[in-house]
């Protein structure tokens, strides 16, 4: 069986550099907010490019939490955001106080439309988070266009786009602030959780900083309410070495999604234009037998994912922001569609031919 996703290829190839980063920690016995986190923080930044502060916490979930208000985003403010994406960003946005509200989306992308952007605008709207699916950017060209004249705070949700780009800039800079997870199967993963914000405001930076660390400015001085969002010297000792990796493993993702595009064709969503640089967290197809191709291609020994099989907006937990079936149909139909391939580091080219086989052979066109 090719499973859907298999990280022990991942930690195999990195084994003896990630147990002399942990073994580093160990030795020096600073285990929370250390040597290894700032290290991190300063590379993550990096590679951002330069004037970016980077803020490690707990997970992905906390840094959007964080990230809203850091930015004073809270009660009573509404947050427009997509209904296709991991609960996570909803959850986040309610944390920070704020009521999220659904746009819809492109139903070529799958990203948010920024036009159905424009149509969720009232006055309570205070910011925007776009979430870049999949590892492909969304349009942020035309949504700050929107989000600007109207004094909005544009968060990027960056969870599935380590180093995507658009026009060649790197996601997470386009906006005020960006939110970042490295789940271990995001395209830059700890060996547990852990998230980041990325910004260039130094102010919502060292803002953030405090928030994340009870409020607390210096040791026993606390300038507002905070919480526990640190993340720890393992972790970020392990992301260290993961991030050198991160430019080897797009390309590799990207090698693997060319060959999935040149065996399955129009099955897939569409190509990205030449400037979109897509990082392919997930291959996604889209067919309207989803379900049944997805059982053909188990028996044939191929494992498979769906992101997302309902969109937020229609998960139980939900139900009392009252958006009903049929009320954001582009994401109601893709979540029917969807289907992600097996996808990670390591993958082999024998694996992805008999992904494209089991695929291709589907009674129902595997290549429609
Ligand atoms: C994974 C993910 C998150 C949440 O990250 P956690 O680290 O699991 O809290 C948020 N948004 C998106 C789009 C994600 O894929």
């Amino acid at each position: 069986m090719i499973p859907f996703n298999d990280l022990r290829p991942l930690v195999t190839k990195y084994r003896a550099e990630i147990d002399a980063a942990v073994a580093r920690v160990l030795d020096r016995g600073w285990f929370i907010l250390g040597p290894e986190v700032d290290a991190f923080e300063a590379e993550f930044a990096a590679f951002h490019g330069s004037g970016q502060h980077a803020i490690a916490v707990a997970n992905g979930t906390d840094a959007i939490e964080l990230a809203l208000r850091g930015a004073g985003i809270g009660p009573g403010d509404e947050v427009i955001t997509t209904p296709m994406t991991a609960v996570p960003t909803v959850c986040a946005i309610e944390r920070a106080g704020a009521i999220p509200v659904f746009a819809d989306i492109d139903p070529l992308t799958c990203n948010i439309s920024p036009a159905a952007i424009r149509a969720s605008l009232t006055p309570r709207t205070r910011a925007v988070v776009p979430v870049h699916l999949y590892g492909r950017p969304a349009d942020m060209p035309a949504i700050l266009a929107i989000a600007r004249p109207a004094g909005l705070l544009v968060l990027e949700d960056c969870a599935q786009a380590h180093g995507a780009t658009l026009g060649g800039r790197v996601v997470g800079t386009f906006g005020d602030i960006a939110a970042f997870s490295f789940y271990p199967t995001k395209n830059l993963g700890a060996f547990g959780d852990g998230g980041a914000i990325l910004t260039s405001d130094a102010a919502m930076a060292d803002r953030i900083r405090r928030l994340r660390n009870y409020g607390q400015a210096k040791q026993y001085q606390h300038l507002e309410r905070g919480i526990n969002s640190r993340l720890d010297d393992i972790q970020t000792a392990i992301l260290r070495v993961l991030l050198a990796h991160l430019p080897d493993h797009t390309a590799e993702r990207r090698r693997i999604a060319g060959a999935y595009r040149s065996h399955l064709g129009n099955c897939c969503l569409p190509e990205p234009a030449a400037d979109i640089g897509h990082v392919y967290h997930l291959f996604v197809l889209r067919h309207p037998q989803r379900d049944a191709m997805r059982k053909w291609m188990a028996d044939h020994g191929v494992g498979s994912s769906v992101h997302y099989p309902l969109p937020v907006h229609l998960q139980p937990a939900y139900a009392d922001l009252s958006y009903g079936h049929g009320s954001l149909p582009a994401a109601e139909a893709a979540a029917r569609e969807v289907l992600s391939l097996p996808l990670s580091v390591g993958l082999s080219a024998a694996d992805v031919e008999t992904v494209c086989a089991a695929v291709a052979s589907f009674p129902g066109g595997g290549s429609r």
